[in-house]
Parts: C-alpha cells; sequence; structure tokens
C-alpha cells in the first residue's frame, strides 16, 4: 500500500443486476490498477430486482474492499450519492452510473487530475451513445449552468466525476433535499477542470428515468443552481405590463379612427392575446412552485433517505476513527 491519498469510488444502483456482474469485475480492476488503497460503496437505491442482494454478496465476497449500503426505498440517484458520500472515507471520491455507460477504466485517469491539484474532476463524453433529444437537451442545459454559473465545464450530466474530501464534506453540509450534485460541487470547488471519456450505450436493462423523472431532475438542477429565473418572471411581467398599455392605448387611437365597428371585429384578437398572457401567467405560477415547493421540503428536514442496512467494512473503518465531523453527517444525513 502506498501513502497516496485513497480513493473510493461511489455508484448508485437502482434495478441493475443484470449489470452488475460486469461492473463489480471491471470497477475492481481498475481500483486495483490505482496502486493506493481504495474502496467500493455501492449504494442499492431501493431496487426491486435483487440488487440488493448482489451486493451483500458481493461485499462478503471482497471483505474489506467492497461495502455495500442497502437504502430502504427508492430516494433518487442524487440522494443515493449522498447517502454514499457519507458512508464512504475516501480522501478523493469517485462517482460513476452503474449501466457501465462510463467505462470505470478512466476512474485513473480522474484520480490522476485530482492528484494535480484540482478539487473537482469533471469529464466530457466522447461520442455520447444517448438519445438524439438527451443530447440536444443536454446542450442547452450545460449552456445554461455555464452562464449562471460561470464554471465552464462542457458536460454537467455526466456522472463519472471525481471530487475532493472537502468538496464532498461541504456537500453533505448542505440541508437541501433537491440536488444536483454536480452543480452543487461548483459553489464549493477552487480548481474545476474536466477530462474527455468514453461513453459506452446502456449495457444492459433501460433507462431509469423516464421524460417527466428527467424534467423533475432539471428542475432540481435549475433550483440548485440559482433563483435568477424568478427574477426573469418579474422583468417579463414589467415588460407584458408596459406593452399593454401600449396596446390599449393604440387600440383606443383605431376604435376612435375606425369607429366602433372595427372594434367589435377585434374581440378575436384581443381573446388571442388574452390567452398568450393567461399562459404566460401559468408559466410563471409553476415557475414559482417550483421553488416554494423546494423550500417546503427543505423546511420540513424530512431525511433524504432511510438506510435499511450496511454490509461489509472498508478501508475508512480499518484506518484511524474518521474525524467526528464525518460522523456527523451520517447521523445528520
Ligand atoms: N439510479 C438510481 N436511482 C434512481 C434512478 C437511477 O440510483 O432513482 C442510478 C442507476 O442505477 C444508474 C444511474 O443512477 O446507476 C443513472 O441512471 P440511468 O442510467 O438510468 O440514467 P441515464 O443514463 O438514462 O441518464
Ligand atoms: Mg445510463
Amino acid at each position: 500500500m502506498s501513502d497516496r491519498p485513497s480513493v473510493s469510488v461511489v455508484i448508485p444502483v437502482y434495478n441493475e443486476t443484470d449489470n452488475l456482474p460486469e461492473l463489480l469485475d471491471r470497477t475492481v480492476a481498475a481500483c486495483r490498477a490505482l496502486g493506493r488503497p481504495w474502496e467500493l460503496v455501492l449504494v442499492d437505491d431501493g431496487s426491486r430486482d435483487g440488487s440488493a442482494d448482489w451486493l451483500v454478496q458481493a461485499a462478503d465476497r471482497h471483505p474489506g474492499e467492497v461495502k455495500a449500503v442497502l437504502l430502504y426505498r427508492n430516494a433518487g440517484q442524487h440522494n443515493a450519492i449522498l447517502c454514499g458520500f457519507a458512508s464512504a472515507q475516501g480522501d478523493i471520491l469517485v462517482t460513476l452510473d452503474a449501466d457501465l455507460q462510463n467505462p470505470p477504466e478512466e476512474i485513473g485517469k480522474l484520480v490522476a487530475k485530482v492528484d494535480e491539484g484540482f478539487d473537482v474532476v469533471g469529464s466530457v463524453r466522447q461520442d455520447r451513445q444517448d438519445a438524439l433529444f438527451r443530447k440536444v437537451f443536454s446542450g442547452i442545459i450545460n449552456l445554461m449552468v455555464r452562464r449562471s454559473t460561470g464554471v465552464i465545464l462542457h458536460d454537467y450530466g455526466c456522472m463519472l466525476r471525481a471530487y475532493r474530501r472537502r468538496v464532498v464534506d461541504a456537500m453533505l453540509g448542505c440541508r437541501e433535499r433537491h440536488t444536483f450534485i454536480p452543480v452543487l460541487a461548483n459553489l464549493f470547488a477552487k480548481k474545476v477542470t474536466e477530462v474527455p471519456v468514453a461513453h459506452a450505450e446502456r449495457a444492459r436493462g433501460t433507462s431509469k428515468y423516464s421524460v417527466l423523472k428527467l424534467v423533475n431532475l432539471q428542475f432540481d438542477l435549475l433550483t440548485c443552481m440559482t433563483a435568477a429565473p424568478l427574477r426573469v418572471v418579474t422583468y417579463v411581467g414589467v415588460c407584458i405590463s408596459a406593452l399593454s398599455v401600449g396596446f390599449g392605448a393604440l387600440l383606443l387611437v383605431l376604435r376612435l379612427v375606425y369607429g366602433p365597428e372595427w372594434a367589435a371585429a377585434g374581440v378575436f384578437t384581443l381573446f388571442a392575446v388574452l390567452f398568450f398572457f393567461v399562459g404566460a401567467q401559468f408559466v410563471a405560477l409553476g415557475l414559482i412552485g417550483e421553488y416554494v415547493g423546494r423550500i417546503h421540503a427543505d423546511v420540513r428536514e424530512r431525511p433524504r433517505y432511510l438506510i435499511d442496512r450496511v454490509v461489509g467494512e472498508t478501508l475508512g473503518e480499518r484506518r484511524a476513527a474518521p474525524a467526528s465531523h464525518r460522523a456527523a453527517h451520517h447521523a445528520g444525513a
């Protein structure tokens, strides 16, 4: 064993039984190749397909290396990762997906970048193997995040990422219930970079994100990042009001010029304009609702997740006792 910083690899797993054998083999091999202490923390996010049992067996087969954290119910990908962070003990934390879209062989590349002194290392999927609508959607989101946070990364959706312990501890200290980890990390990282990584099609099974779940996740990303859309709503409201005053004046003038007949004929135009603004108001209200809903969730302070059980001991438990503030996260998370 070397005295280089230790690495924890955290993987959220939700109904991925078919992918697990290959995932474990490849990830363990990639971790061994690092030449430093490592652990693999697999978080079962309330799967119903036997993934949890498989993870328990994996932890039994790899004592001191693999830990299985089983959540009682589905808490969502980002909460599952936060749970993994809370029970991981490494100095460098790497996340990736369980469906083998992120090749575990890339872990070494990310860790090397952290060694160079970066706090957060993102990755950019080369030749991304996903549906076109997801790629277009991601392009818009990435542009938005870059504009809003000023952190110039090109692929916020790729979860193959590495974080320094300090950043992870700061994220664990955040109390929000709906969050988007790559964006949250931007708040605490001083030196951020990204590396190109390969991307594969999902090995087996189907995406765990329905269109609705995907849209919800984008709202998590947006609200975790900025309150600017609320300001935009205000500006739009002011502009609409100003325009409508001008519009009213124009209608009055036209009525005076062309007489009452003309005004009656304009009723439908007015309705069209009205419907447009009514629609815009609903959109604005919905947007405000997204924020209010999240404030509501945060005020209630319900636990982000419920741990059913933890199987396996890894490097943290065998090393000196973890710092007390880490233990506090276990209790408070
Ligand atoms: N995942 C999870 N909880 C969920 C949804 C997904 O832990 O509620 C995990 C899933 O098992 C995978 C990762 O998050 O490891 C990414 O999910 P998926 O590949 O379905 O997303 P996509 O690649 O379609 O964005
Ligand atoms: Mg995937």
